[in-house]
């Protein structure tokens, strides 16, 4: 009997080393890993660079806290606001910790400016923020806040539509109060759906003329996961506030809040804080993920195979139109929505030795790390392919 709590309903298959884009089992099976801890290992498993950049800190200081300068964060968040919108960042050790984050700088900074009425934060029905009690009910899904009340206030749902117009309501939703929109760029556990360009322009618009702030999550999309650094670069859309975590340490529990300095400015000392967040360890990972990551080529690759890989699925797609009905995504943040539950497609392709991980709506989540080879891009199509022709 396992002494730990039962809130997973865990696969039986456990691991006992990884290599790039392979996990090898305690039983000695070898799987083509399209999961990569859930869209964190963006350079796959064992990565060299990263051993040696980490057992380089580990044998000079691990933690030392906030209370001290730590010169390997301040050169990340140079890195990162060098490389994007961000004139600062915070660091957090997690996803959810970095939307709290964006939503306390939000606030903040109403408050600062005198309106500390403006607090309420928009969010999309059916997205996902994280699991902390303000981020479930950021959210407001009732399968995770069930349980978990009172409710959290502060938050207004507006829907997303698979039609025109996409954000129906969201203009009646923006009253005095609200301090900001908060969307993920492209929603991840919610089916992979991805926001249009358009789409993400009209919430810029709608938040310069109400002179609210956009908060866009790529917790889950970003750092070069959808072939952009950033999956809000395409639009050409600047937003205000940006929760990044999950492939930015590379398999490291690492979180950040990026923000313009017009929204920073209101975080003064004593304002926020953590004591792991930016510790010298966390920070010389995510340098490193960053020095494979931002490597002259490397998006551009990420965008060539995912090219590849979205074409032949589509191929694929074709071929078993009863049994695939959309691929979704963009760059390596994938899905293959399926008509039926896709639990059994899952455990098909398990049983093939590939694992992709299931998202809302139907949706088989396909998540390779983004230095994935060719071959193993064509090892998973042929795995897919197989699963749909035996699929009944
Ligand atoms: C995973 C995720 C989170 C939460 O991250 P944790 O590290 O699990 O706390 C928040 N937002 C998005 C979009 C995510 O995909």
């Amino acid at each position: 009997m396992s002494a730990l709590a039962k809130n997973y309903n865990r696969r039986k298959i456990a691991f006992k080393k990884g290599k790039g884009s392979f996990l090898y089992s305690v039983n000695g099976k070898k799987y083509l890993d399209f999961v990569q801890g859930i869209a964190v290992n963006s350079l796959g498993h064992a990565n060299p660079h990263l051993i040696k950049a980490m057992n380089k800190q580990a044998i000079k200081v691990w933690h030392v806290s906030n209370a001290f300068i730590i010169p390997e964060g301040e050169k990340l968040a140079k890195r990162l606001s060098q490389k994007t919108f961000a004139d600062n960042v915070f660091f957090q050790n997690s996803g959810t910790e970095a939307t709290e984050a964006a939503i306390k700088v939000a606030r903040r900074y109403f408050y600062s400016k005198g309106k500390p009425h403006k607090n309420r934060i928009i969010t999309i029905k059916g997205s996902f923020h994280g699991r902390t009690i303000a981020a479930i009910f950021a959210s407001g899904s009732k399968k995770m806040t069930e349980g978990f009340g009172p409710k959290v206030p502060g938050f207004d749902h507006i829907d997303f539509k698979d039609s025109k117009p996409r954000f129906p309501n969201i203009r009646s939703k923006i009253k005095k109060n609200t301090a900001a929109i908060m969307v993920e760029t492209i929603m991840g556990e919610g089916g992979i759906k991805s926001i249009p360009n358009k789409c993400l322009k009209y919430l810029r618009k709608i938040c310069n003329e109400k002179k609210i702030l956009l908060i866009l999550d790529e917790v889950q999309c970003g750092i070069g996961r959808s072939g952009d650094f950033f999956a809000f670069e395409r639009s050409k859309v600047k937003p205000d506030i940006v929760p990044i975590a999950k492939g930015i340490g590379g398999g490291f529990p690492l979180g950040a809040v990026l923000m313009t300095k017009k929204v920073a400015k209101s975080m003064s000392p004593g304002s926020h804080g953590s004591t792991f967040g930016g510790n010298p360890l966390a920070m010389s990972v995510g340098n490193a993920v960053l020095d494979q990551i931002l490597k002259r080529g490397f998006l551009k690759n990420v965008r060539k195979i995912s090219k590849y890989f979205h074409l032949e699925l589509n191929k694929i797609k074709q071929g078993y139109p009863k049994i695939i009905k959309e691929i979704r995504g963009n760059g390596l943040l994938v899905g293959l929505q399926l008509y039926n539950n896709q639990t059994k497609f899952i455990k098909k392709l398990e049983d093939n030795k590939l694992l992709t991980i299931r998202a809302a709506e139907n949706v088989v989540r396909i998540l390779p790390p983004l230095n994935v080879k060719k071959s193993e891009i064509n090892l998973a199509l042929k795995i897919i392919k197989k699963v749909c022709k035996e699929y009944k």
